[in-house]
């Protein structure tokens, strides 16, 4: 099944990443791998970005989008599922296949400040990827550093060469975070939250970049806040996510003026859009998300949902068109069996 109807230059098909709970040393030798339980932080989730598109992933904070952003870069392995990368699973690369995916997919973090090293100058960190991957001329390793700060606004690029990160500004060390990951020229890009650190005053400026550089650059994006204005502005698809699974994915556009799943519903409700043409939804989201390592049967945000039906505490919903590219978990959108019928042989 593929979300995005474009060619997609980055596949993830039922992806699960779940990880250990810790016990202690009594516990695992009375029990060895009996009593082990596991944190389902991504718990089965599909969707597609094509080139020169971005995908918004938006949820509370502890819904998995953080773990999936990681795994698409493999900063975590896959427990189960695939994550298809210009046509080879990532799986299970290793050794000059990983160095050569790393290459062509990079992540920019929250804080800027946290993943630059301070020991480092700018010209240090931006050379450093180009060393790692093979670029020995040192003439081409500054050539190349100089023409990334200019595509970030860094410029003039030989000003910014020899500053430490504590020596710029917020806006400035975001900036050369961005670049530190465009320096490889890769084709696919996850920004993790990367404004939220900086004052509202800069905000723009770093968002307008990034979202300029994934269309001129034509890479694939993906996007990871829990402000959906952010997701809206930058997004061309979006995802929201409950608990390891996506709850609602389609068109920007369409989730966010017309959310059909209960959760985006409340979830659009509690986080403004500043646009008169915005479809005003008010759906109170109380109580907090249960265990996700004791899940509850049936549809996860169940005890949270004020429209659950008797269904809803039996059967777990799985993914549901419901027309131009979206699809929802949600028994309220049940299809009939022909409606079921045809939706495989579209998939065929
Ligand atoms: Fe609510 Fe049922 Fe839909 Fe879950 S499946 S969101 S409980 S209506």
């Amino acid at each position: 099944m593929t979300w995005d109807q474009r060619a997609a230059l980055l596949e993830v098909k039922d992806l699960k990443v779940h990880f250990p709970v810790r016990t202690s040393l009594m516990t695992q030798m009375v029990q060895g791998n009996r009593g082990q339980r596991w944190v389902k932080a991504v718990d089965g989730v599909s969707f597609s970005v094509a080139r020169g598109r971005t995908l918004g992933l938006a949820g509370e904070s502890g819904c998995g989008k953080t773990t999936t952003a990681k795994t698409l870069v493999r900063l975590y392995r896959p427990t189960t599922g695939q994550v298809v990368f210009e046509g080879t699973d990532i799986a299970n690369l290793g050794g000059r296949e990983l160095t050569s995916f790393r290459h062509r997919a990079q992540m920019v973090f929250q804080d800027p400040y946290e993943s630059l090293n301070p020991r480092f100058n700018v010209q240090a960190v931006l050379e450093e990827p180009l060393v790692i991957h093979g670029m020995k001329s040192a003439k081409e390793r500054l050539a190349r550093v100089m023409e990334t700060l200019e595509i970030v606004g860094l410029t003039p690029p030989s000003v910014y060469l020899s500053r430490f990160p504590h020596q710029m500004s917020g806006g400035q060390r975001q900036r050369v975070a961005i670049a530190r990951a465009l320096v490889l020229r890769p084709s696919f890009v996850v920004a993790d939250e990367p404004v939220s650190m900086l004052d509202v005053s800069i905000r723009a400026g770093i968002l307008n970049l990034m979202k300029q550089l994934i269309r001129n650059m034509n890479m694939a994006g993906m996007y990871i806040s829990h402000d959906l204005s952010l997701i809206r502005y930058m997004c061309d698809r979006t995802g929201i996510m409950y608990l390891g699974r996506i709850v609602e994915i389609g068109e920007t556009d369409d989730v966010v003026r017309k959310p059909m799943h209960p959760y985006a519903q409340a979830l659009l409700s509690a986080v403004p859009v500043p646009e008169v043409t915005h479809e005003e939804i008010k759906v109170p989201l109380e109580g907090e998300p249960p265990n996700p390592v004791d899940l509850p049967p049936g549809c996860r945000f169940g005890p949270r949902c004020g429209r659950r039906m008797d269904i809803c505490t039996r059967v777990e919903p799985r993914p549901m068109a419901v027309g131009n590219g979206r699809w929802v978990e949600c028994h309220l959108y049940r299809q009939t069996p022909d409606q079921a019928d045809q939706e495989m042989v579209g998939n065929e």
